[in-house]
C-alpha cells in the first residue's frame, strides 16, 4: 500500500494536529532521543483501541503507519510501528519507530504499563496479534467480533452490516466466515 508522494505527505499534514503533552518520564528514559519534543495528537478519526485511521486511496490506513512510512519509507512486512511516546493518538514521526511484536511486548515491560486492568490488556493482546495492526485494517477485533454476533444470530444481513460499518460485502463476508480477523490462541 505504501505510496511516497508529495501528495500523501500534504494529505497527511493538511489534517489539523495539535502539539499534546511532552512523553511520560518512563518514555523519555526508555528513548532520550524525543526528549523536548511534544507529540502531535491527531484529530481526524480515533478508532475504539486509540489510534488514528485515515482514508488514504480509497483505503483505511493507521495514521501511526501512514506518518512513519511518509517520513521514513516502506514498513518491512515484518515489522510493526511503535510509539516511543507511549501514545497511540501521536502522529509525530520522530516518536515512531520500527519494531517486532517481542519488542512491543519488552517496551510495555521497560515503561511499566503491563496489564492495567482488564481491558487494557485485551486491547493490547488485540492489536500486537490480528488484522487491526496490519496496514490496511479496516476494522477493530470487537468490530468484527459484533459482526460475527450479529450475523450468527439473524440482526443483520451481510449486506446491512457492510453498509453499517462503511466497509465491503467481501470483507464481511471473509468476517463472517472466520476467514480474517480471527484471534491467535
Ligand atoms: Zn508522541
Amino acid at each position: 500500500m505504501y505510496v511516497s508522494n508529495k501528495n500523501a505527505k500534504e494529505r497527511l499534514d493538511a489534517r489539523t494536529y495539535f502539539e499534546g503533552p511532552k512523553p511520560s518520564k518512563e518514555a523519555i528514559k526508555a528513548y532520550p532521543e524525543i526528549k523536548g519534543t511534544r507529540c502531535h495528537i491527531w484529530l481526524g478519526y480515533l478508532l475504539d483501541s486509540g489510534y488514528g485511521r485515515i482514508c488514504f486511496n480509497r483505503r483505511h490506513v493507521m495514521v501511526h503507519r501512514f506518518a512513519y512510512e511518509q517520513s521514513f519509507g516502506e514498513i518491512p512486512n515484518d515489522k510493526i510501528v511503535l510509539h516511543k511516546c507511549d501514545n497511540k493518538p501521536c502522529r509525530n514521526e520522530l516518536h515512531l519507530r520500527l519494531g517486532s511484536h517481542r519488542d512491543n511486548t519488552l517496551d510495555k515491560v521497560t515503561k511499566n504499563r503491563q496489564s492495567k486492568g482488564d481491558s487494557h490488556s485485551q486491547a493490547l493482546r488485540d492489536r500486537l496479534l490480528t488484522g487491526e495492526n496490519s496496514p490496511c485494517g479496516l476494522l477493530t477485533d470487537r468490530d468484527a467480533e459484533q459482526i460475527r454476533f450479529k450475523f450468527n444470530s439473524g440482526i443483520n444481513s451481510r449486506a446491512e452490516l457492510a453498509t453499517r460499518y462503511k466497509v465491503t460485502y467481501q470483507i464481511i463476508d471473509k468476517i463472517v466466515k472466520r476467514r480474517t480477523y480471527v484471534k491467535k490462541k
